[in-house]
Formats: C-alpha cells, sequence, structure tokens
C-alpha cells in the first residue's frame, strides 16, 4: 500500500517532479488543532514554505505526541487559509513582527524554526526569550557564533534546542547505524555520501539557497550536510581532520556567491575516512555507502523522504534488509515532544548541529586554500547514539 509519505513525494527537497506539495484543500482531513491526546505538545511552525506545507504540516496530522498550535508568516493570507484547513483559531495566527508574543501563548511549547538559514539563530533566540523550546531546521545556522549563542541562550532560558536531523530518526538509517554497530559488514573502512539536486534561480526556495549570506554555504550546507552528519552517526566518532575541493563554473548565474561542487574527505581516529560531494547542478541524489572489511552497505537512495533502500553487498550473496517505512517528521517531532516532556533524551541539541558547522566551515577553509588539510579538534562527543535511543519505531 502506497504510504502517506511516499504520496508526498519519495524525493522530496525540491528534486524535481517527484516532490509534490499538497494544495491548502489537501489538508481538510485535518484533525482540529488543540483537539489531541491529553499530554499532547503544542507546536507554533514558523515559515510556510515547502518544507512546512509539503512534509511538516502534513505530518503533523499524524502524530500523538504533538500538534499544530500556531503558525508565523510573513503572508497573512496564506496562514489563514492554512489555519483554517487545521481547525486553528485566527488567534494562533502570528507574524514575524508579532511573534515574540507567542510568550503569552500557553498552547505553545515547541516553536519549530522552518526559515532560511540566515534567519535560524534570531528566530530560535527569541523562541528562548518568549520561554518555549526551539526545534531548528538543518543547518543550524550560517555562522559558528550564531550556533553559540543560540546554544547559550537555551541554557539561559533552561530550554530544550534539537536540531531537525529527520535521517536520525529514519528506520533505513537507523537500521543501517544497527547493522554497522553489530560488525555485520566488519571494520568500517570508508562511508562515502553523494547528495545533489538541480537548482532553478526563478524558484524563490532555490534563490536564497545559492544565496551565501542566506545559506552560509550553497550545497554543501543544503545537501552535503546530510552526508557529513549521516558519515559520523554511521561511523560513531567524529572527524579529526578535512580537506574540501569545488568545481563551479562562475559564468553560470546561479553560483555567483555560492561554490556549486564540493567534494570532501574526512579523516577519522579509528582510521576510517569519510569522503563526499555536494552539487546544485545534478540530478536529485541522496545517497551513500559504508564499506567495511568484509561486506557493503549501500543506501541508495538513504536519505529521501520516503522510499530509502538498504542493500548489504557481498559475503554469500546480497540482502535487503526489509525495512518498514515511517514519516521521519512525525517521528522526529513526536521525540522532541517527549523530550521536552522530559521521557526521551535529546539525541541531536545544539552541539550537534554545530559540530556539523564547524565541519563545514572547516571543508570551506580547505576549499579557499587550495586543498588544504584542516585540523578539527573540538572535543565534541555525541552523548546518544541514535541506533540505541531511537531504535527501530514501527509507528508515531
Ligand atoms: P522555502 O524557501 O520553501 O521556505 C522558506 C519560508 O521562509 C517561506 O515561507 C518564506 O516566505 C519564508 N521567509 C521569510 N523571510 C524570508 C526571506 N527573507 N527570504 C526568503 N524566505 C523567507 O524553504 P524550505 O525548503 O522550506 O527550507 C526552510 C528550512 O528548512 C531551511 O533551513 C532548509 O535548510 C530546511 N530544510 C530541511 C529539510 C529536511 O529534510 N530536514 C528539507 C528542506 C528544507
Amino acid at each position: 500500500m502506497e504510504s502517506d509519505v511516499t504520496r508526498r513525494g519519495v524525493m522530496g527537497l525540491g528534486l524535481g517532479a517527484a516532490l509534490t506539495i499538497p494544495a491548502a484543500a489537501s489538508f481538510a482531513a485535518a484533525t482540529p488543532a488543540r483537539a489531541r491526546a491529553p499530554g499532547s505538545v503544542g507546536i507554533a511552525v514558523v515559515g510556510l514554505g515547502k518544507l512546512s506545507l509539503g512534509q511538516i504540516l502534513p505530518a503533523l496530522k499524524l502524530t500523538k505526541n504533538a500538534h499544530l498550535a500556531a503558525l508565523v508568516s510573513g503572508k497573512p493570507e496564506k496562514a489563514r487559509k492554512v489555519a483554517a484547513e487545521f481547525g486553528l483559531p485566527d488567534t494562533a495566527i502570528y507574524t514575524y513582527d508579532t511573534f515574540d508574543r507567542i510568550a503569552d501563548d500557553p498552547g505553545i511549547q515547541i516553536v519549530y524554526i522552518v526559515l532560511p538559514n540566515s534567519m535560524h539563530a534570531e528566530f530560535t533566540i527569541r523562541a528562548f526569550k518568549a520561554g518555549k523550546h526551539v526545534l531548528c531546521e538543518k543547518p543550524m545556522a550560517v555562522t559558528l557564533e550564531e550556533c553559540e549563542r543560540m546554544i547559550a541562550a537555551g541554557k539561559a532560558a533552561k530550554r530544550q534546542l534539537m536540531i531537525a536531523y529527520r535521517c536520525q530518526f529514519e528506520p533505513v538509517n537507523v537500521t543501517a547505524m544497527r547493522i554497522l554497530r553489530d560488525g555485520t559488514i566488519g571494520t568500517p573502512r570508508l562511508v562515502s555520501a553523494v547528495m545533489g539536486k538541480q537548482t532553478d534561480l526563478s524558484d524563490p526556495s532555490d534563490a536564497w539557497r545559492l544565496d551565501m549570506a542566506m545559506s552560509g554555504g550553497g550545497a554543501l550546507a543544503d545537501m552535503g550536510i546530510y552526508g557529513i552528519n549521516a558519515t559520523r552517526y554511521l561511523l560513531l566518532e567524529e572527524p579529526v581532520e578535512v580537506r574540501g575541493w569545488a568545481r563551479t563554473d562562475r559564468n553560470d548565474p546561479r553560483f555567483k556567491t555560492v561554490d556549486d561542487m564540493i567534494a570532501w574527505q574526512m579523516r577519522f581516529p579509528s582510521g576510517a575516512i569519510g569522503e563526499g560531494s555536494s552539487c546544485f547542478s545534478q540530478p536529485g541524489t541522496m545517497s551513500w555507502q559504508a564499506i567495511g572489511s568484509d561486506r557493503r552497505l549501500v543506501a541508495d537512495p538513504g536519505c529521501f523522504y520516503g522510499g530509502n533502500t538498504l542493500r548489504i553487498v557481498g559475503g554469500k550473496g546480497d540482502v535487503q534488509p526489509s525495512v518498514a517505512e515511517i514519516d521521519q517528521f512525525g517521528n522526529e517531532m513526536n521525540w522532541f515532544a517527549d523530550v521536552v516532556r522530559g521521557r526521551s533524551p535529546n539525541i541531536a541539541p545544539g552541539e550537534e548541529g554545530m559540530q556539523d558547522m564547524r565541519i563545514l566551515h572547516a571543508i570551506m577553509r580547505s576549499v579557499a586554500n587550495g586543498g588544504a588539510s584542516v585540523k578539527i579538534d573540538a572535543g565534541y562527543k555525541r552523548a546518544h547514539d541514535p541506533a540505541t535511543t531511537v531504535g527501530i519505531r514501527t509507528s508515531i
């Protein structure tokens, strides 16, 4: 049977025709907001762009622990339409200017920031000032200094900050982590990740991604981050050295301020190598493979919104573990609702988002220096392994 997430577009991420953004009318069957199970946590979604409309709001129809409590948008007409279809009153609609008034709305416990990357820090800090918990989209921010301020603001407010790494809640990726941990493919030698899509300057959702000030790093910040994060959670260790190279056609109007393709290598203390690439001028791809001393683990696609697959290659023959599909956005929001209720650990706190930012910036520094080696020694260590904390969940 076709799953809900498959209907919403298996490729997602704006990767061509397979991305389906539901018309507002398709929200009509939604459960009225604020009428959820007792204890369900209210979420205010900030920014009503492609990700919110296509994935996050539909997922909030499925979640048991969390429900849509408010919308924050610069476009009142659009917000009213979506609110009506979710049974939200007009009083639950905020603009970017009236956002701070959420402090007086006890129905909102979590603010989910789904804005261009350069706006993450500002709205995260304002949400903490309003006394709310924050789920913030990846990449965490644009600069490391912003990451530090976001983490400090959360600590000062005694509120949780989680970075929305959906793949850490996605069953194919969690299954892969478990396969790597149990030694099925032997000692991990190499993780190789390829992340990219075609971009279109005339699409407003791509235009800011192609702007260095707003995206903080083009394809690397937007899609390469999945490969970097996957390499780290698959190997369960942190890189100590990186290098990067870029291939960019500066005559292409898309690449005036950001690089197009960046390829990187990462060296890990165990001796494992991570390599990968991100690109904004290629067909939609989100794949990775882990090569062990005995076998290979291939996920292609590995990080789509749905339809991800896993193959263990080599040994006595290829095996394709069957993994039940689940709405990864719903799983992630349910999890964060439990984090703020004190029932689950925060597996992707600000420090986890900042570690990726540190690596992204190190790769960009290497690119700027002709591929020179850049050492990373931040002492970051993941507090919780998603393989054992999140585990394989079959329902949300
Ligand atoms: P989008 O451009 O489709 O939506 C962004 C929203 O922000 C729009 O509603 C837009 O109107 C609003 N906005 C407010 N001020 C703006 C400004 N100055 N310039 C441009 N837009 C402005 O983007 P999106 O694809 O929904 O991405 C939003 C965030 O979600 C980004 O941080 C992105 O990296 C992240 N994202 C994550 C995933 C994932 O799988 N986790 C997928 C896509 C996007």
